[in-house]
């Protein structure tokens, strides 16, 4: 393991902070990083980062060039989500887009599918979205009934998902469905590139604790696919549900740069918050917490640059992702639950123009939800007891 960042790394980190400073949202280095209040402006506000982001070749870093990427090499793009932390940037509204549904085509897609979709989801002109999760099929995905029947040329989908997030802004769908109901239920499953303007789609939004209604229930009622746009074979959905599952641990997995800051912005406010007169900082108890923190922190960043090594060498990204994925999400979650503890009263002020930061409270609410997307805290767990540990498997 080597943690030093060779010559040309560094001066990729100076392009990229350049063009950060050019270009990030107005007040956005100074501290205001507030994103729109309505589900219609925030969508609007993301897709215009989607697109600066785009124009300036910074996004799908690690995409090959073939593919209109950047081509960047693993340890560039560790450069990529460091800088991003550290500027706290707005999210990718695409992510799902570019770190799953792009790379999983490139991996298999068609060569029309790679030409059709490809160019559009680098450059934001069409979001995907993800419908693997339904009422009764989550962490046990492959229990999924949604049903789709071949008629003629194309395949006609009924049933419902769940949770999918930015279906509301979504153009199209990653699906996977139900073909065949006769075998093994992992067999008999397909994946479908699903049009989201369709007739036939339903949405409702769930609204969330945090107030926010980023995912949403969404319905198929007669849904039409053509056979071109079945990724795969038929009913061998689930092996590439699990290929695009790897790209999302991956993807998950290089939030942890947003612990470290996190972990830092912590501290300045233990520095700045005073009780009696005191900054908490000086208070023994607050000390010995933050310490335990940097510790887990530092604990983190450390197993991840493990299994980056890990990657470089083998060349594909392996079960250690779930170590990431549990890592960042628990802790996360744990940090800024601490963080509007240490608001103390000020900290039931979230709604409000208050005297303290209220992103904490709101940014806490919302990781209760990275505890379970992508695979709840348990089945990360699980796999790592049965793919790193070699501990017997879950008794399911
Ligand atoms: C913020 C957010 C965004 C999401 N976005 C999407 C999306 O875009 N697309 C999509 O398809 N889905 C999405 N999901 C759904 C997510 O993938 C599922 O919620 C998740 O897989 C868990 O499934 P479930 O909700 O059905 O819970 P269940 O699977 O019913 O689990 C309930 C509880 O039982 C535990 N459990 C289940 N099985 C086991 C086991 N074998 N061993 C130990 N414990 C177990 C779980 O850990 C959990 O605590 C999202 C969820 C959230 C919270």
């Amino acid at each position: 393991m080597d943690f030093s960042f060779s010559e040309q790394e560094e001066a990729f980190r100076k392009e990229l902070r350049l063009w950060l400073e050019k270009n990030l949202p107005e007040g956005w280095l100074e501290g205001k990083r507030i994103l729109p209040e309505g589900e219609k402006e925030r969508g609007s506000f993301l897709r215009d980062w989607q697109r600066k982001l785009y124009e300036g070749n910074w996004t799908g870093i690690s995409w090959p060039k073939e593919y209109g990427g950047r081509g960047a090499s693993l340890m560039e793009e560790v450069v990529y989500q460091q800088e991003m932390s550290r500027v706290k940037a707005p999210p990718e509204l695409n992510l799902i887009g570019i770190g799953m549904v792009g790379p999983t085509l490139m991996q298999i897609g068609t060569a029309e599918q790679k030409s059709k979709y490809i160019p559009k989801i680098l450059s934001g002109e069409e979001i995907w979205c993800q419908g693997y999760s339904e009422p009764n099929a989550g962490s046990d995905l492959a229990a999924l009934q949604t049903r789709a029947s071949k008629e003629g040329n194309s395949w006609i989908i009924n049933g419902q998902k769940i949770w999918t997030s930015f279906a509301h802004l979504s153009d199209r769908c990653f699906v996977l469905a139900r073909t065949d109901n006769t075998g093994k239920k992992h067999q008999g499953i397909t994946a479908f590139l699903v049009d989201m303007h369709q007739e036939g789609i339903e949405l409702r939004p769930i609204h969330q604790m945090n107030d926010q209604s980023d995912f949403n229930e969404v319905f198929f009622n007669d849904v039409v696919v053509k056979e071109e746009d079945i990724v795969g074979e038929i009913n061998d959905g689930w092996r590439v549900s699990i290929t695009l599952l790897m790209h999302e641990r991956v993807t998950v997995a290089r939030r942890i740069f947003d612990l470290q800051e996190q972990f830092n912005d912590l501290v300045k406010m233990a520095q700045t918050l005073k009780k009696n007169e005191r900054p908490l900082i000086e208070n023994p108890m607050v000390r010995s917490q933050l310490v335990d923190y940097y510790a887990r922190t530092r604990g983190q960043l450390l197993n991840y640059y493990r299994n980056l090594t890990m990657q470089i060498k083998n060349g594909h990204p392996g079960p250690e992702g779930s170590m990431s994925k549990l890592g960042y999400s628990d802790l996360g979650k744990e940090m800024f639950g601490y963080g509007v503890k240490l608001q103390g009263a000020y900290s039931t002020l979230w709604k409000e123009d208050s005297c303290v930061d209220p992103s904490w409270q709101r940014t806490y609410m919302t990781f209760f939800g990275y505890t379970i997307a992508g695979g709840t805290s348990e089945i990360q767990k699980n796999i790592i007891a049965e793919r790193l540990l070699g501990l017997p498997k879950d008794n399911k």
